[in-house]
């Protein structure tokens, strides 16, 4: 009797509150099923319901009372999406399937009841780091210590990680080679301007990957650039948008737009695909607010990914011949959020003595997904697997990406198969290209570096 009375209650939970998934996207899909050969985890299991068309439906399902919010199948669901997007890239119907998991997954963090650790760990991994990107910098100096000291070699022999469960973790943290990178702190400036660019720095970019930040200034700068990092910008809030914590999003998104307002005009430089996909979307995200939705607007059509802007014009020479052959992998929110496919090989081609292979598969989703690959690991893995089968099939020299999500996967999945193959962003292989440091052609700035950090 008291079981039926919760089953029940649990039948009557529909969607409510804030960031409702809006009927009218919902009624978009048609149920043609052009999607499904492109969605990773049908691909994988062969279920409808693991498929865009059966999510929708369950979406519509609840938003019509037909299915309760806190039905398990469809937790299970909305979770178990990559949220790669590559159903949307095909969808003739337009169906804009982002937003709509999105808004989903903020339904569920409304209404479901979590166990206090849950909460507490959910907290402690994601809202401490991410929330001021000035915590993530000070974790990364002292993870960065860890890897030189050689403690990080002697855990992992020692048997010590894989006992603590935190093996596979660290081992997807790639050798952090350089500190940190502080907005404001940075700026390169070349000798004859054409034009500024506001490099956007990011969490993860800008403590773990502050190299690839560098080799971007560099070679925006050789491209006639004069760059600079803003102050006060703080983590795009992707992480936060693709776990259901939307208002946690748009507090990030708002410190974004007033800083890059202060940085003045120019475009805003993102070398991260998820970053930049959540940059382009402030739109949507901040729709609703009559103080901030305008200059979304403004703010995401100044955002462009370093190839976009890059491929706009022929690459400035001179570059000197980088040989070997590269595959590139399609970062999901790149290729299908951002349709932006052909520019980044455009640039490779541009390379001199550089052979681009394509791999199998290369738009499919590499498993990384943000937090995925540490929360749903089987299918991340089974992901990463068949990624690293396609890229020895092409026996590149190494790879080439442009998201650290990606990168952080496609090596740890290589290592996992047993090949060691170097995956590198696509601009680190312009900057060898150019030299790989600051030449006469340029001059990188460090400012004022009596000040504080800013947050
Ligand atoms: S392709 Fe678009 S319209 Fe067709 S089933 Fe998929 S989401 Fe629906
Ligand atoms: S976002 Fe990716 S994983 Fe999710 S339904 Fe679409 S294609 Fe499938």
């Amino acid at each position: 009797m008291a079981i039926s009375l919760v089953e029940e209650l649990r039948k009557q939970v529909p969607f409510s509150g804030h960031d409702v998934p809006e009927d009218d996207l919902l009624r978009d899909c048609v149920h043609c099923g052009m999607c499904l050969p492109t969605c990773p985890t049908y691909r994988l299991t062969g279920q409808e319901a693991s498929s865009p068309r059966g999510r929708l439906w369950l979406m519509k399902s609840v938003a019509d009372g037909r299915l309760s919010l806190l039905d398990p199948e469809f937790d299970e669901q909305m979770y178990q999406c990559l949220n790669c997007r590559a159903c949307e890239a095909v969808c003739p119907s337009g169906v804009q399937y982002g937003p709509l998991v999105e808004a989903s997954r903020a339904q569920l963090e409304q209404h479901r009841r979590r166990p206090v650790w849950q909460r507490f760990a959910r907290k402690a991994a994601l809202s401490w780091p991410f929330q001021d990107v000035r915590r993530m910098r000070a974790g990364v100096k002292v993870l960065r210590l860890y890897q030189k000291s050689g403690v990080s070699a002697l855990l992992r022999r020692s048997g010590v990680l894989r006992l603590i469960s935190l093996e596979n973790l660290e081992r997807m943290v790639p050798p952090i080679s350089e500190p940190p990178m502080i907005p404001g702190k940075e700026m390169w400036q070349p000798r004859n301007a054409t034009g500024t660019a506001h490099v956007f720095n990011g969490c993860v970019m800008g403590s773990v990957f502050s190299n690839v930040n560098r080799a971007t200034g560099r070679v925006l700068a050789h491209n006639g650039y004069s760059t600079d990092v803003p102050v006060s910008q703080q983590c795009c809030g992707a992480l936060f948008s693709h776990t259901g914590m939307l208002d946690e999003a748009r507090k990030l998104a708002r410190t974004n737009i007033a800083a890059f307002e202060r940085a003045g005009d120019g475009p805003i430089v993102v070398n991260a695909a998820g970053c930049g996909s959540a940059l382009k979307e402030y739109p949507h995200l901040l729709k609703d607010d009559p103080d901030y939705a305008e200059r979304a607007k403004v703010f995401s059509e100044r955002v462009k990914d370093v190839s976009e802007l890059l491929a706009s014009h022929a690459l400035a020479g001179p570059m000197n011949v980088v040989g070997g052959t590269v595959t590139y992998q399609e970062p999901c929110h790149l290729a299908h959020a951002q349709r932006i496919s052909a520019e980044p090989r455009k640039l490779l081609m541009q390379v001199p003595g550089l052979d681009l292979v394509e791999m199998k598969e290369a738009s499919l989703c590499c498993g990384s997904a943000g937090i995925y690959n540490v929360i749903r690991r089987k299918m991340a893995d089974d992901l990463g697997d068949r990624k690293a089968h396609h890229i020895v099939g092409t026996h590149a020299d190494q790879v080439v990406t442009a998201n650290p999500g990606c990168h952080m996967q496609l090596r740890t999945s290589l290592m996992r198969n047993g090949e060691e193959k170097p995956v590198r962003h696509i601009v680190e292989i312009l900057d060898e290209a150019y030299g790989g440091k600051e030449t006469a052609m340029h001059q990188r700035w460090a400012v004022d570096q009596s000040l504080t950090e800013a947050p």
